[in-house]
C-alpha cells in the first residue's frame, strides 16, 4: 500500500461515503458552489461509464489491466472492490492538494475510509450519508435510471452492509430534504478545515504572545 512522504500536510480531507443512489453526487455539486481552494479526489475505475459521465471529470475509466498495473506501480493511496469492480485514489493529485492546503474531498467506500483515516487520521473528516430508509435507497436507484436491475440489487445488497460502518464516523446526514442536507454538508466542511490538529498549536500561542 502507498506510504506517505512526509507526515507534515497543511490541507484537510473530508470523506463522504454511503451507499451507492443516497445522493452524494447531488449533495457535492451543490457544496462546490459555495466552497473554494477544494480538490475533489477524481478516483479511477473499471466499471463502465453511466450515461453522462465523463472521463477525467466523474471518474478516470480504465482498464482491469491499466487498474492492476496502477496497483503494481504503487499508484494508488488506497483502493478497493466495490460492486466487482475496482476504485481506486491516485496518491500523487491528493498529496499535491493537501501540500497546496487544499479540503481534499473523497467520495470513497467505507473500506476506502479505514485506509485513508488510518494514514491521515489527525486531518480527516468523515461524514456518512444515508437515505431514511432502504425502500428510498432502491426508489432513487430506479428513478436515476442508470443501473441495471442487477447492479441495482448488488448496490441494495452492498448498502445493508455499508451501513453496519456508520458508528466509525465523525458526522452522519440523512439526505431526506436535499436543500436541508447541502446545510449540512456546507457547515461539516467549513468545520474540518477548523480542526485543532491542522495547526501548529505552539507557532499559534507564540504568535498570540508576541502581538
Ligand atoms: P450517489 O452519488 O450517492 O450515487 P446521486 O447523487 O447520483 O447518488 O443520487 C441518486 C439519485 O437520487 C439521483 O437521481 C438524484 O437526483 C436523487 N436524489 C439525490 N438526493 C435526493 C433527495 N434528497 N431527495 C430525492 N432524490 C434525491
Ligand atoms: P459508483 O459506482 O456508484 O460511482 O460508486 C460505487 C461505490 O464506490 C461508492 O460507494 C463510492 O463511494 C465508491 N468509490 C468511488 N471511488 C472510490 C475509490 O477511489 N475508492 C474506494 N475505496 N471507493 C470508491
Amino acid at each position: 500500500m502507498y506510504k506517505l512522504k512526509s507526515k507534515i500536510n497543511k490541507g484537510s480531507i473530508l470523506i463522504l461515503s454511503g451507499p451507492s443512489g443516497c445522493g452524494k453526487s447531488s449533495l457535492l455539486k451543490e457544496l462546490y458552489k459555495k466552497i473554494d481552494n477544494y480538490y475533489f479526489s477524481i478516483s479511477t475505475t473499471t466499471r463502465e461509464p453511466r450515461k453522462g459521465e465523463v472521463h477525467g471529470i466523474d471518474y478516470f475509466f480504465v482498464s482491469k489491466e491499466d487498474f492492476e498495473s496502477g496497483i503494481k506501480n504503487n499508484n494508488f493511496l488506497e483502493f478497493a472492490k466495490v460492486h466487482n469492480n475496482y476504485y481506486g485514489t491516485s496518491a500523487k493529485e491528493v498529496n499535491n492538494a493537501l501540500e497546496q492546503s487544499k479540503l481534499v474531498i473523497f467520495d470513497i467506500d467505507v473500506q476506502g475510509h479505514d485506509l485513508v483515516q488510518n494514514i491521515f487520521s489527525d486531518i480527516t473528516t468523515s461524514i456518512f450519508i444515508t437515505t431514511p430508509s432502504s425502500q428510498e435507497l432502491k426508489n432513487r436507484l430506479l428513478s436515476r435510471n442508470t443501473d441495471s436491475d442487477s447492479s441495482i440489487i448488488n448496490r441494495l445488497k452492498n448498502a445493508k452492509e455499508e451501513i453496519k460502518h456508520i458508528s466509525k464516523y465523525d458526522y452522519l446526514i440523512i439526505n431526506d430534504n436535499l436543500k436541508e442536507s447541502v446545510k449540512q454538508l456546507i457547515s461539516i466542511s467549513f468545520a474540518a478545515k477548523l480542526k485543532m490538529k491542522l495547526f501548529n498549536s505552539e507557532d499559534i500561542i507564540t504568535s498570540w504572545e508576541n502581538k
